[in-house]
């Protein structure tokens, strides 16, 4: 700074004198010494004036236009001091502007990031800003609908409303746009001069658990209840009607299959629950299949007592990744369904596959009563039953399926259905190939 300082002072002592001998020439050839002093000194003041003139025309030029770098004044040094504290005061609100901008814009990338809608009205309710989100779930176009008003592209009449009334404690629920079933929270908040923050959140799934929840606990309480009000019934009867001990044998029996009824359910929901709250199985443990096959077996015919024909085909050498109590349950739920939805006289089986793809499948068939198609997507839904008084009558909780579906899945399968009503079912459990492997060399799965 000081150097170029300097050497303008220099410049203008240069200019100055280059004028003042210039001028003192043509003076002194005019009309001698006396007059060449005043023509130089005149010179040398009217040079430094133009020049002036022309480098501050200069800088307000650029000012007017701030395009590149500052014009230097090399023989002025205010304006040259002038010039390059301005352009130093430019480049530091520059680098301001910067700064700021690159902190908007992160703020504006993490409001994006986030999965909920974010969205700002000025105090006419027209859309000041609004993220990708909150455009996806209001059915909005987040540059096209700059400063247009809400009202009139989002027209739900509760939104409206609830934007109108001013009351915002709560937020409004609508749908999704575009989306049939779905459930949007609108909530709005005031901020600054009469603006607005409208915060969207998509709840369906929220509303959809809380809904299952409230099923749950209504359908669970059916249950109890049904086995709890004839136990109450009896306990009553025995208390005040005197009874022959025929009668009361048959009493007590009643009695018995009532709370078995009520152990069952209690059961299946003690597995149910362990099956949501625990972690996967690990991958590291192996489980015989034919063992798994042999336990469904006892199982089946236990239950069928000589009814049905069953035949097993356990797998040799097959072994399955994963908890043996979940694979087991899930094998002797479906067998004993084959059994209970089989009339007497009817064939049950059970047989494994190996897929190409090194999976492991196996059926459970009956040619029992078979399934409508219309029941199928909801066969393993807890509590549901294509006939409610058969699944109780035989023992049933309706739990069985939604037990079998969560512990598959749990081992990375899945579970899948086939039914004919008339002429029988076949559950498949499909386990992923790497939870399979064979134990002997050269072993056949099936
Ligand atoms: P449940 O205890 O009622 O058997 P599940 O969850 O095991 O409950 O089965 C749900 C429903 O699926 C049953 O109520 C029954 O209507 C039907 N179902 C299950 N397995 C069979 C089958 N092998 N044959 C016919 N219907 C079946």
């Amino acid at each position: 700074m000081l150097l170029r300082h300097l050497a303008r002072v220099l410049a203008e002592l240069a200019w100055a004198g280059l004028g003042a001998a210039g001028g003192w020439v043509l003076g002194r050839a005019l009309g001698g010494p006396g007059v060449g002093t005043a023509v130089g000194v005149a010179t040398v003041l009217a040079t430094r004036a133009v020049l002036r003139a022309r480098q501050g025309e200069r800088l307000l030029a650029w000012l007017r236009e701030p395009a590149g770098p500052a014009p230097t004044a090399r023989t002025d040094a205010h304006l040259a001091e002038l010039a390059y504290r301005t352009e130093r005061l430019l480049a530091q609100r520059n680098a301001a502007l910067a700064t700021e901008r690159q902190q908007l814009a992160q703020l504006l990338g993490a409001i994006e990031a986030s999965p909920n809608g974010v969205l700002l009205l000025d105090a006419q309710d027209r859309i000041d800003w609004c993220s990708a989100v909150a455009a996806d779930h209001l059915g909005l176009n987040a540059e096209r609908d700059r400063l247009q008003a809400i009202t009139a592209l989002v027209r739900d009449p509760a939104f409206v409303e609830h934007l109108q009334r001013g009351a915002w404690h709560e937020p409004v629920h609508l749908g999704l746009a575009g989306r049939a079933g779905s459930t949007l929270a609108v909530l709005v908040r005031p901020y600054g001069a009469e603006r607005k923050l409208v915060l969207t959140q998509d709840i369906t799934e929220r509303m959809r658990s809380d809904a299952m929840r409230r099923d749950f606990v209504a359908n669970v309480s059916h249950e109890i209840r049904s086995p709890l009000t004839v136990l109450s019934g009896f306990v009553e009867t025995m208390a005040h009607v005197p009874l022959t001990e025929a009668e009361r044998t048959r009493v007590l029996g009643l009695m018995q299959q009532q709370t078995d009824r009520m152990q069952a359910l209690v059961a299946d929901l003690l597995t149910l629950a362990q099956l949501e709250g625990s972690p996967r199985p690990p991958t590291g443990r192996w489980v015989d299949a034919a063992a798994l096959t042999q336990a469904a077996e006892v199982q089946a015919l236990g239950l069928s007592r000589q009814r049905h024909q069953v035949q097993v085909a356990p797998p040799v050498g097959l072994q399955l990744a994963g908890s043996e109590a979940e694979l087991q349950s899930a094998l002797n739920n479906l067998v004993v369904n084959a059994v209970r939805y089989t009339p007497e006289g009817g064939r049950i089986g059970v047989a494994w596959q190996r897929g190409d793809d090194g999976s492991a499948r196996v059926t459970v068939s009956d040619t029992g009563i078979g399934i409508a198609p219309e029941h199928l997507p909801r066969l393993a839904e807890r509590f549901y039953r294509v006939d409610g008084s058969r699944s109780r009558d035989t023992g049933g909780t309706g739990l069985g399926l939604a037990i079998v579906k969560h512990a598959v899945q749990r081992h990375g399968g899945e579970l899948l259905v086939h039914s004919e009503p008339g002429a029988g079912s076949a559950f498949t459990l499909v386990l992923p190939a790497a939870r399979v492997r064979l134990a002997i060399a050269g072993g056949t799965a099936g």
